[in-house]
């Protein structure tokens, strides 16, 4: 299956920060599927070698923005005009299947990868004509946001996720972690539940253990 891939977009090197704890929890689960990231001009070549370390292929893109900044700002989120460019992902033609991945996910469960792809195929299948119901399930797309929360839902599913999407305007590198205790530090406001926080302090492990070591 090395003509498939998983796609991540960073267009700076903060993004980037996210693409390696994703592309490493994704090398930690699996070992025959390519891992390419997209990533802007604004990429500092060190951290260019660094991706190159985690993984297959590196790929220079130039950003698309939608530049629809009047609806970005009813989203208050102007940065997200440059989620366009992950558009070049059609542009890898050499695999015969790509998955994208936003690079503020990773993969948590053992197995999730292959089971990701399967069931991306049932989706893709007949995706055209399929209801709601055809949606992927919740587990492999989880929010771990306090704003958007599924609050039963994620009571429900929070143990078997397989993929954790930090959505939101605040990510995983946004928050403060004390190495020595390998904990989140929470900021007096925020609030998170007992998964939100094992997903971060995941991320954060993650990123502390075999990230860190490969920046410094
Ligand atoms: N992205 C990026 N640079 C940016 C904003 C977004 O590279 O300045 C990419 C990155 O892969 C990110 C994806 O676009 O995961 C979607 O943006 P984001 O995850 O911030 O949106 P959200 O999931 O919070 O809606
Ligand atoms: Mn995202």
């Amino acid at each position: 299956v090395t003509d498939q891939a998983f796609v991540t977009l960073a267009t700076d090197d903060v993004y980037c920060q996210g693409a390696l704890v994703l592309g490493q929890s994704l090398r930690n689960h699996t070992t025959s599927r390519k891992l390419a990231v997209l990533i802007t001009p604004e990429v500092s070549s060190g951290m260019r070698s660094v991706l190159r370390s985690v993984f297959d292929e590196v790929t220079e893109v130039d950003a698309l923005d939608s530049a629809d900044s009047v609806h970005l700002a009813l989203l208050q989120r102007p940065e997200l005009g440059v989620t366009f460019t992950k558009l070049h992902c059609w542009t890898l033609t050499h695999y015969s299947k790509c998955v994208f991945m936003d690079a503020d996910t990773l993969v948590s469960r053992a197995g999730a990868v292959v089971m990701f792809v399967s069931v991306l195929d049932v989706f893709f299948s007949n995706w055209a004509t399929a209801d709601i119901g055809k949606h992927l399930p919740f587990i492999y797309n989880l929010s771990s946001s306090a704003v958007y929360t599924y609050v039963p839902a994620f009571n429900h599913f929070g143990r078997d996720t397989k993929v954790v999407h930090f959505l939101g305007a605040t990510k995983p590198w946004n928050y403060k972690y004390n190495l020595q205790t390998k904990r989140v530090m929470q900021d007096g406001t925020a609030s998170g539940s007992f998964h939100q926080l094992s997903f971060l302090a995941l991320w954060w492990n993650i990123y502390s253990a075999s990230i860190l070591p490969l920046l410094e």
